[in-house]
């Protein structure tokens, strides 16, 4: 079973992924919980490079590469492996950030980089995505002066939610949208019930 959470910045996908593979190990599955990008060791230098303020500030199809890169890597070292052995693999972020972010914040034709991020990934795609959606202003106060990032615009952020939206709207069967402003207990609660079913026996 391959889960994925996405959403804005300052959602709690790190809290909730957190949760969510706590209490599945607690079931009595394996597990893993890992990331994009740096869920390799040259992923953590693909992050490094793509958010460090010397080096991030990249032209939108080399920052797009990039975040491919590590996808591939991270895919075909990590997550594929890891559901081939039966494990339950929780991703924090997946191919819909790079969409939202790269795609729709950075203005590049997202069905072009939907088609680079499918190859990057060997067309790998979630059982479910859970987005744990946030209005931008309300979310980015927690990264004040922690990366570039937090210097895009608002108007880059609402483009980045209203991506993340879309996809879910687009694909019900395979996503779960929450309000990240309910608290981290209910949540955690719909997330459950709606993993609970696709848990492998
Ligand atoms: O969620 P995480 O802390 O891993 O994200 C780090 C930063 O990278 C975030 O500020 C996010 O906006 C940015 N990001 C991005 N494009 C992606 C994934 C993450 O700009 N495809």
């Amino acid at each position: 079973l391959f889960v994925c959470f996405e959403g804005g910045d300052g959602g709690g996908k790190s809290t909730q992924s957190q949760l969510l593979l706590d209490w599945v190990t607690s079931l009595g599955h394996t597990a893993l919980l890992t990331r994009q990008p740096g869920g390799t060791a040259v992923g953590q230098e693909f992050r490094r490079i793509v958010l460090s303020p010397e080096t991030g500030n990249l032209s939108p199809r080399t920052e797009a590469l990039a975040y491919a890169a590590d996808k591939a890597e991270h895919v075909d070292a990590v997550v594929r492996p890891a559901l081939e052995r039966g494990e339950v693999v929780i991703t924090d972020r997946y191919v819909d950030s790079a969409l939202a972010y790269q795609g729709a914040g950075r203005a590049l034709d997202v069905d072009e980089v939907e088609e680079v991020m499918r190859w990057a990934t060997g067309g790998l795609r979630p059982h479910l995505t859970v987005v744990l959606d946030l209005p931008p202003e309300a979310g980015l106060g927690r990264f004040e002066g922690r990366d570039r990032i937090e210097g895009e615009s608002l108007d880059f952020h609402e483009r980045v939610r209203a991506k993340f939206l879309a996809l879910a709207a687009a694909d019900p069967d395979h996503y779960l949208v929450l309000s990240a402003r309910d608290s981290i207990e209910s949540i955690h609660a719909d997330i459950r019930e709606r993993v609970a079913p696709l848990l492998p026996a």
